[in-house]
């Protein structure tokens, strides 16, 4: 199977065909570059204070910029921000985004190239409201929408202005939640609402997004639109482009996995026109996220354009609008259990042992292991250089152990050349499993051959799958019917390419044709020796993430040229990042605009020190009342500007603690995590 519904290709990056939106001067969509843009978060009525931003915004790359325009008085506001836009010579798009007031829209759009709304709040009220809607009170419902939203579509059509249909998962309308839950279809369905709308006056001027702070809900929503507008009348030239981003992704290196999962998913599938990455920091500093995203998605596209997919007898077919964990056996890997239900695991990968001063090549890995603080390295692996000597591999296991590495051990070597099962007395006791390459030129012989030590020994064996991804079906045969002949029960497989999450799914659906649906999947990644640490963040990310959030991988195995600690920390972060293992706090932070009542960057600081070692506990700090309590999705507490100096404490959806002074809040907060039973004290 080569294609689907959602993307083109399954198995190879191809970008999905879209029409060209013009933003100003700027294209989105069609044959256009993947646009850059950010948002303010300056007050908009501060005019110098927005115009020096979007300044630094336009000299840092960014192509297109928003700013929120909460009021007809803000709305007012944009001819002089023009005015003084254009006295400076900064030419970039804007685009109001509105919540709430369809009146400002209507005054905003003779002064911005875009109109962002939301359909969650362009005319309903969020009030958390549980109620039953018969199809008569929806249909009337949705007629008021089309009622009060069709003046600033004719507007927008009159004008030549672009219009983004913007949903978000936390802030869906009540009536849309009573009906399809604030699901990944309930998204779509909001939007879809809005474009019947736009189509009935031959407005197409339209880019779409679905923004969640849950990487995977953002991922399936933009899936399911993608298949969604597929199956509608197409309009002139082209079904529309999107707007891809994660919401609410917090800042630093977690605001940046999340974000670089979600986005970086969705650009291997070929979904995404425009990035805007959310980070709880200075605008600015999105845009350098946004590029490397855009880059690596653009090398992809282009280099896969005239590539063939790859040929797969079995289709591949998990739920791409929902999460399901890919079904497998669990295995006991030196004490670890690895596959089924256990949590994914995490292996670092320590390369070739330095055997001529092992004592300290092992003591300065478990050096910096032992910096990790909240989570722990599971698994460990090394390589052999050349063959696997009994010998050699005690000293090596001799040697971690002494560090105070006791963790299950597993050994990589290249092939059947490495291996002598007439010399491997002892083996089993001392290695978790062996991980052994097939490529495209391993014969069906070299496979046996590795198989029968596998037997022989009695040791786990992993097939690494190298290669690209088009020329991985045949030695991933080769591999399982090697195994299936040498009845190997304990088994693993994982693939060496660079494009691991296509190859994840070739694999899934190659091993389901081969009788081995339920072979654990082990994820690698490896950190290139150049690879700065923000782009190294952002390939790990996706690499690992993408296939995660598809429900793919039980153990995920890094190495390359981070220390050692900061690669396991990573690879955890990846995994809270795709929801799957929470082993910290997680931080819904929103990026901030021009309703911010606080700073936000430093109250995320100042939270985050004294409540970042709950594990599994989701705090959102929101920068105001009018969207941060829709916005912030499924977090078990909200800390949410509510008045200048004043915030509101939620305890998920409940107000706890009206309008605070802003000096006692996270104190206040505190306490009622601790009321809540969900403290612990810091180690
Ligand atoms: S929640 Fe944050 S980003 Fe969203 S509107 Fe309020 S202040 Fe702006």
């Amino acid at each position: 199977m080569t294609s689907s519904t959602y993307t083109k290709d399954l198995f190879v990056g191809r970008r999905r065909e879209t029409r060209e939106v013009m933003i100003g001067d700027v294209g989105i969509g069609g044959g256009n570059p993947l646009r850059v843009q950010s948002m303010t978060n300056t007050d908009t009525r501060d005019v110098r204070g927005s115009v020096d931003q979007i300044e630094a915004l336009a000299e840092v790359g960014c192509e297109i910029v928003r700013i929120t325009v909460p009021s007809i008085r803000d709305a007012e506001i944009l001819p002089e921000m023009r005015a003084e836009l254009a006295k400076r010579n900064v030419g970039v798009p804007l685009v109001a985004d509105i919540h709430f007031t369809p009146n400002a829209a209507m005054l905003s759009v003779d002064h911005v190239e875009k109109i962002r709304i939301n359909p969650g709040n362009y005319v309903d009220k969020k009030k958390f409201e549980v109620r039953e809607f018969n199809d008569a009170d929806y249909a009337r419902e949705i007629e008021k929408v089309a009622g009060r939203f069709r003046p600033l579509v004719l507007r927008c059509r009159e004008r030549g202005v672009a219009m983004r249909i913007g949903t978000n998962h936390g802030s869906l309308s009540d009536r849309i939640m009573n009906r399809f839950g604030d699901t990944p279809l309930g998204m779509v369905e909001s939007a879809l609402e809005f474009l019947d709308v736009c189509e009935g006056e031959n407005y197409h001027d339209i880019v779409f997004s679905m923004k969640a702070s849950n990487t995977q809900v953002a991922i399936q929503a933009y899936r399911l639109l993608a298949q969604r507008l597929d199956e509608r009348s197409m309009p002139p030239g082209g079904s529309y482009p999107f707007h891809i981003g994660v919401t609410e992704a917090g800042d630093g290196e977690d605001g940046r996995i999340k974000s670089a999962i979600g986005i970086g998913a969705l650009l291997e599938d070929g979904l995404g026109d425009t990035i805007r990455v959310s980070l709880t920091e200075h605008p600015v500093r999105e845009v350098p996220v946004a590029e490397a995203l855009a880059k690596r998605a653009f090398k992809i596209w282009v280099a896969d354009a005239g590539t063939t997919s790859a040929a797969c007898i079995t289709p591949y077919t998990p739920d791409p609008f929902g999460y399901t964990r890919r079904a497998s056996k669990m295995l006991n890997l030196g004490g670890l259990s690895v596959g089924a239900r256990e949590p994914v695991r995490v292996e670092l990968d320590l390369g070739a042992p330095q055997m001529n001063d092992l004592d300290d090549w092992a003591a300065g890995h478990a050096k910096s292991i032992a910096k990790l603080r909240d989570v722990e390295c599971e698994s460990l692996q090394v390589s052999t250089a050349g063959a696997l000597e009994p010998e050699a591999l005690e000293a090596v296991s001799k040697a971690l152990t002494a560090a105070g590495l006791n963790q299950p051990l597993a050994v990589a070597c290249r092939d059947r050349t490495d291996l002598d099962a007439d010399n491997s007395a002892g083996f089993a006791a001392l290695i978790s499993r062996i991980v052994v390459d097939v490529r495209n030129d391993s014969t069906d012989d070299d496979c046996a051959a590795v198989a029968k030590f596998a037997e022989q020994v009695d040791v786990a064996l992993e097939w690494r799958v190298c290669g690209e991804v088009a020329d991985l079906s045949g030695p991933i045969r080769r591999a399982a019917t090697a195994s299936r002949e040498a009845r190997l029960t304990r088994l693993l497989f994982s693939t060496k390419t660079s494009r691991q999450n296509h190859a994840a799914r070739l694999l899934t659906a190659e091993l389901a044709a081969h009788g081995l649906a339920q072979a654990p999947i082990v994820l690698r990644h490896s950190i290139g020796v150049d690879a700065d640490r923000e782009r190294a963040t952002i390939d790990m990310a996706i690499d690992l993430g993408a296939p995660l959030c598809e429900g793919i991988g039980d153990l995920v195995s890094v190495s390359g040229s981070l220390a050692l600690d900061q690669s396991t920390d990573q690879a955890y972060r990846v995994l809270q990042g795709a929801r799957l293992r929470a082993t910290r706090t997680e931080f819904i932070s929103c990026p901030s605009c021009g309703r911010t009542l606080f700073d936000l960057e430093e109250v995320t600081a100042r939270i985050k020190s004294k409540t970042d070692h709950l594990k599994g506990v989701k705090i959102a700090i929101m920068g105001c009342i009018v969207n941060g309590p829709g916005e912030m999705a499924d977090a078990d507490f909200g800390y949410v500007g509510s008045g200048v100096g004043r915030v509101t404490l939620y305890v998920g959806k409940e107000v706890s603690v009206r309008s605070i002074a802003e000096d006692q809040a996270s104190d206040r907060l505190v306490e009622l995590i601790k009321d809540s039973g969900r403290w612990v004290e810091p180690a």
